[in-house]
Order: structure tokens, then C-alpha cells, then sequence
């Protein structure tokens, strides 16, 4: 991360526009997070969000709106087995269900124009790190601060567990890892809920993620 400074800097100066359109979410959050912000951005992740074919391994978007529509991938070479979809389902119904996000599957997904599908899953390990269970990356940035569709790719063969499903949704909406929050956490701090890693297999959000979607949507 040192070694583009002058990269950066320029992407901060571009970022610093995009954080004062939202200082009200963002003081929110501070104010109400009782633990730690881990919404995007923070002072340790503020890269402006852009749009990527695969991940550069930040999270540096939010999603565009409170009404998030996904799609878990049913044909062609990076569809999710139907078990796997069903994980997909149930963890978007009952753990960011609860949330002020309106939840939505979106059985016709869209996948241009400025109201994409938020989320398309796929099963997939194409561009992921041997070490990684999956991945996010925006696809298209709506702008420096909010994306329109977001991808959420896990490797097959056991992968697609409720833990790593939460997780991945969560850096969809925003959330970081306990690195990039402020003040920092341990990855591994377990009130980071399943956006901590390593990721346990049954994680669900705990009430520090919940506090900040709901601050923020
Ligand atoms: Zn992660």
C-alpha cells in the first residue's frame, strides 16, 4: 500500500470530495458504533471506489442505495449448485433481512444501465489468491463513494458456507475487516461477527455490523 505514493494521493484528493458529500452517515456512525467503525470509508480505507473486473483486495465502496437486489448465479460456467444458492438465500433473509437494508431477490437480473443488480454471485475461484474463500469487487462504480453492482465470487467445493456468505455481503454493502476499521481491530476479533478472518463457517453479523448498516442505509 506504501509503494504508489504519489497514486494515492492523487485517489485520496479525489476520495476527500466523495467523504464530505457523506459526513452525516459518516459522524453517525461514529457516534452510534459502540465498538468500532468498520463502514467504509474510515481514516484507514479511503480509496474512492472504482470499478474493477476482479478484486484488488480493498473494499472501498458502499453500495448505491438501501434496496439491495442480488442474484446468485443459475447458469452457464459460474452458476452456484442449488445448495448453494439456498445458503445465499437464507443468509441474505436472515441476517441482513433484519436490517434498514431492503433485502430483494431479483430473479431478473440486470446487468447494465444506472439500476444494475446489486449483488451477482457467483461460484467461481477465477482471480482469487489460493489462500482466499472468496471475493467482492465493484463492477460498476455509481460514483467515488457508492457502487451499482457489486460481485461476490466463492470458490466451489464446500466453500460456499453461511460464514463466508456474510462476510463477502457485508464488504457488498461496505463493511471492512477489523485492520480498516477505526479505531483498529485484530482481523480475528470476534465482535467483528463474520466479517472477521479467518471466517467461522456460521458466523452471522453481530450488533457492531448491524449498528453501522443501519446508520448508514
Ligand atoms: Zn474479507
Amino acid at each position: 500500500m506504501l509503494k504508489t505514493s504519489a497514486k494515492r494521493l492523487s485517489v485520496r484528493a479525489i476520495c476527500l470530495a466523495a467523504v464530505t458529500f457523506v459526513t452525516v452517515a459518516v459522524t453517525a456512525g461514529v457516534a452510534w458504533a459502540a465498538y468500532t467503525d468498520n463502514m467504509y470509508p474510515t481514516q484507514y480505507e479511503q480509496t474512492a471506489c472504482f470499478s474493477e473486473s476482479g478484486s484488488d483486495g480493498q473494499v472501498s465502496c458502499q453500495t448505491d442505495n438501501s434496496a439491495l437486489t442480488y442474484y446468485p448465479d443459475e447458469s452457464g460456467s459460474n452458476a452456484l449448485e442449488a445448495v448453494d444458492r439456498t445458503v445465499v438465500h437464507r443468509v441474505l433473509a436472515d441476517q441482513f433481512g433484519p436490517t434498514d437494508l431492503t433485502v430483494s431477490y431479483d430473479s431478473t437480473p440486470s446487468y447494465s444501465g444506472n439500476a444494475e443488480t446489486d449483488i451477482i454471485f457467483e461460484e467461481s475461484s477465477t482471480g482469487l489468491s489460493s489462500s482466499a474463500a472468496g471475493m467482492t469487487f465493484c463492477n460498476n462504480a455509481a460514483d467515488g463513494l457508492r457502487c451499482d453492482q457489486q460481485y461476490i465470487r466463492i470458490r466451489g467445493g464446500g466453500y460456499y458456507t453461511s460464514g463466508v456468505t456474510c462476510h463477502e455481503t457485508g464488504h457488498a454493502v461496505g463493511l471492512l475487516h477489523g485492520s480498516s476499521a477505526s479505531p483498529r481491530k485484530s482481523n480475528s476479533d470476534e465482535r467483528l461477527g463474520c466479517m472477521e478472518t479467518p471466517t467461522d463457517h456460521f458466523e452471522g453479523l453481530e450488533a457492531n455490523n448491524i449498528e453501522l448498516i443501519n446508520n448508514t442505509y
